[in-house]
């Protein structure tokens, strides 16, 4: 995680350090050790370390930061405070062989080689990166140090097994499906078992020299010192450290215990939140060894069933080797393009979406608390991060993986390079996949897992009060409810980013023509995966259990395409992406039956100092229909307006959720000569910065009112770019002739140009 960790020491022409300590002819030089700790925080199960320690003199573990990269990463505070309390951990354990750990600040390249000389090393230890950047790194290390006559020992001891040979034994190529992983590791010897921990004993003899000033030139730093603001850092759920790793083991296996005797318990909400068995961000760190994990298990389940178990055990630690074994070759593992495994997706960017999607805020609520869980405490369940990819990238949002990817890297305590990458190319359908199509129903996933809704008020505090029935589609509750629950959608809580349902055929039509043109033009050789031929069959993904399987046979899948959209044009002709600008926004509501007050027309009479508000409402609410109030307004604004009726502005326009009408909006009155012509302005309205259409209607053309700062005419829209094609039809539930009415679908403020270009490009 630490760029400064791994960057190489800048090249050295200094006199051979080895030299300078080797002592009189006929005795063996004097062995200084450093260990270098980057992942791998342990003392158990450290081969390189005790490596180091055999026939040491002296030994000095160390860790290295970079001061500056700290504050200016990307990496998430709370994987910062992991990381530091790892480092404390593991100064502690040192303590206790009489030893400390050193915190080195600097780059690796002006840092090593200075701390090479003053300490007179002649022997470097390090856990062996499996990692492309990380051998990389290595090969470069390990190279300065021979030149200065420094000996460099790698030992395998994050993967279970060491990678290269599970590629040799394949043809020198890393298996791309896990069942051809599966039979390679099947062939081979077991992996080595995982080594006790460092003990005094171990030492023989080795000390660690220590400077009076080692607190201030090496101790642990804070995240203070790093840079970091913790004002408002909420106490953290998960303690770094190798210590809390080998507790949580323990509770681990006595919990597969139980599990191994009296079934699997049942997936509740409560599985959705931290637990004091998760085991993710250990193994990332290196806290815990995998080995270790790996036997213990296997000694576990012998003991209780008393057989040996089968390889499926160990299904989750072996779906990481594998996405290690995939990744440790392929630097552009991380990415699409250049990426030999990776489907090439025309994936679209749009930043506002992104942001949204990364901060809660995409307007449903299972996918918005999983997120805001994820900033909040690093970690979230297994399915939450099936449901979140798959909302952003195929399911409903079309962004790609990689944007994805980056934000599980910044903000999960667990993100490990190749198998946060492997995931997301798996979950997006860019790889590793066979019939994966199906796509997550952010509502229906949803309520399955957490019916009453306690994880989303758990994380959503403005949602809490609304009904359960609700809570997964709070765009569906009426407004009263709304009311009732101190909670007005749009603005307490966004709107939907997306109509989900559109979105979700338009985007499994778009992976249909991805992989159609895949059958057409896989080029010969290719590692490109056939295409699939059954598109519609279930198929589980890298699961550790079976709840994926029951998932992907469920009701909250996505229907695939349906047979009039996969008859109909192909993804380069589809224009309506799902995306609820301010014309359709509101049409997800009305798929279903739940009352919404309709659209509100404002008129001016000619002639007349005086407004009619036609306001159409839907019967359920109140029964009233086509209510006209006429009010005196002798400013023209909709501001004045709104006092003068008091009468709330939101009903002035599309999607009753505009609150906030701020005096430097605009107002218009339409005073074009043709009346049956419409007019629509988009404006900023929320904290949101969700963008909806006001709409006036009155007999004399368009003008903008005289305090308005944005001179928006007639001209400027028909200016803009949108055929008679993109006109939406917005119908009051009534389907009274007179309310029905064609909106201008304009792109919104919040549309970013390159959505709207790639969307008519396609
Ligand atoms: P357990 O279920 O107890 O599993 C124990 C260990 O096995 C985990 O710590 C992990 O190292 C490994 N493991 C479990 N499931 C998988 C899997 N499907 N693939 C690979 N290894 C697995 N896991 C990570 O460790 N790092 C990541 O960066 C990561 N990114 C992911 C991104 C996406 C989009 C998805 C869908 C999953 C990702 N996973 C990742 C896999 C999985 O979600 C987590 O490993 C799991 O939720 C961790 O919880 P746990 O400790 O209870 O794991």
């Amino acid at each position: 995680m630490s760029a400064a960790a791994e960057t190489p020491p800048a090249s050295s022409t200094r006199t051979p350090v080895a030299a300078q300590v080797s002592t009189p002819s006929g005795r063996q030089p004097v062995k200084n050790t450093v260990h270098w700790f980057r992942k791998g925080l342990r003392l158990h199960d450290n081969p390189a370390l005790r490596e180091g320690l055999t026939g040491a003199a002296t030994f000095r573990c160390i860790f290295i930061i970079d001061p500056w990269f700290a504050s200016s990463s990307n990496v998430g505070i709370n994987k910062w405070r992991f990381l530091l309390q790892c480092l404390e951990d593991l100064d502690n354990n040192l303590k206790k062989l009489n030893s400390r750990l050193f915190v080195v600040r600097g780059q690796p390249a002006d840092a090593l080689p200075k701390l090479f000389r003053e300490w007179e090393t002649t022997a470097l230890t390090f856990e062996e990166d499996p990692e492309p950047y990380g051998r990389v790194r290595d090969h470069n290390i390990t190279t300065k140090c021979r030149e200065v006559g420094i000996k460099v020992t790698s030992r395998v001891s994050h993967t279970l097994y060491k990678l290269d040979n599970i590629i040799e034994r394949n043809g020198g190529k890393a298996p791309l499906t896990y069942h051809q992983f599966q039979a390679l590791i099947a062939s081979m010897p077991p992996p080595p078992p995982a080594e006790p921990a460092i003990t005094a004993d171990m030492l023989n003899g080795a000390i660690t020299p220590l400077g009076a000033d080692h607190e201030d030139r090496f101790g642990v730093p804070t995240l203070e010192e790093l840079g970091f603001d913790t004002d408002g850092l909420k106490p953290p759920l998960w303690i770094g450290g190798e210590n809390e790793a080998l507790l949580r083991l323990e509770r681990h296996l006595e919990r597969k215990a139980w599990v191994a005797s009296f079934g699997r318990p049942k997936m509740t909400p409560q599985s959705l939140l931290a637990s004091q068995t998760g085991l993710s961000p250990y193994l990332r760190f290196g806290c815990l060894s995998t080995r270790l994990f790996y036997y213990q298990l296997t000694e576990l389940y012998t003991r209780v069933k008393r057989v040996l178990p089968p390889l499926s055990l160990h299904g989750q630690i072996l779906w990481r080797e594998f996405f290690y074994c995939a990744a440790t070759k392929n630097p552009n593992f991380d990415r699409m393009e250049g990426n030999p495994i990776c489907v090439q997706i025309p994936w679209q960017k749009n930043q506002d979406a992104l942001l949204k999607w990364a901060n809660g805020k995409t307007g449903y609520p299972w996918i918005d608390a999983i997120m805001i869980q994820l900033r909040e405490e690093g970690w979230i369940h297994h399915l939450s991060r099936h449901a979140a990819a798959c909302f952003l990238t195929r399911g409903d949002l079309w962004i790609s993986w990689e944007e994805g990817m980056k934000v599980f890297d910044e903000l999960l305590l667990d993100a490990d390079w190749s198998v946060n990458a492997g995931m997301w190319m798996w979950l997006s359908c860019s790889s590793f996949f066979q019939q994966f199509f199906h796509c997550y129903c952010p509502v229906r996933f949803g309520r399955k897992i957490d019916p009453n809704g306690d994880f989303i008020r758990k994380y959503i505090p403005a949602l809490r009060n609304l009904p359960t029935r609700f809570i997964h589609e709070p765009w569906m509750a009426p407004e009263t409810v709304q009311q009732d629950a101190n909670c007005i959608i749009g603005r307490d809580y966004p709107q939907p980013i997306v109509d989900h349902a559109k979105a979700s055929q338009v985007n499994i039509e778009r992976i249909k023509q991805v992989y159609a043109q895949l059958a057409k033009y896989k080029p010969p050789g290719s590692s490109i995966p056939q295409v699939l031929q059954r598109p519609n069959v279930t198929q589980s993904s890298p699961s550790p259990t079976s709840i994926i399987a029951n998932i992907n046979q469920s009701s909250y899948l996505c229907s695939q395409t349906s047979d009039s959209a996969s008859q109909s044009s192909p993804a380069t002709q589809i224009k309506d992406d799902g995306f609820l600008r301010p014309a359709n926004i509101r049409s997800i509501a009305t798929n279903k039956a739940t009352p919404f007050k309709q659209v509100v027309i404002i008129q001016q009479e000619r002639n007349k100092r005086e407004r009619t508000v036609v306001e159409d409402m839907n019967g359920s609410n109140n029964g009233d229909t086509n209510k006209s109030i006429k009010m005196n307004d002798n400013t023209n604004t909709t501001q004045n307006l709104e006092k003068s009726g008091n009468y709330d502005i939101r009903n002035l326009l599309l999607n009753n959720c505009i609150r906030k009408f701020s005096s430097d909006q605009l107002a218009f009155l339409n005073q074009r000569t043709n009346k049956t012509e419409n007019f629509t302005q988009d404006i900023k309205i929320d904290e949101y910065s969700t963008s909806k259409p006001k709409l006036f209607f009155t007999e004399n053309g368009v003008m903008p009112c005289h305090d308005s700062k944005q001179k928006i005419t007639s001209n400027n829209f028909s200016n803009n770019n949108h055929s008679k094609d993109s006109d939406t039809k917005v119908q009051s539930e009534d389907s009274s002739n007179e309310h029905n009415m064609n909106i201008k679908d304009r792109p919104t403020p919040s549309d970013s140009q390159d959505n709207i270009s790639d969307n008519e490009k396609k």
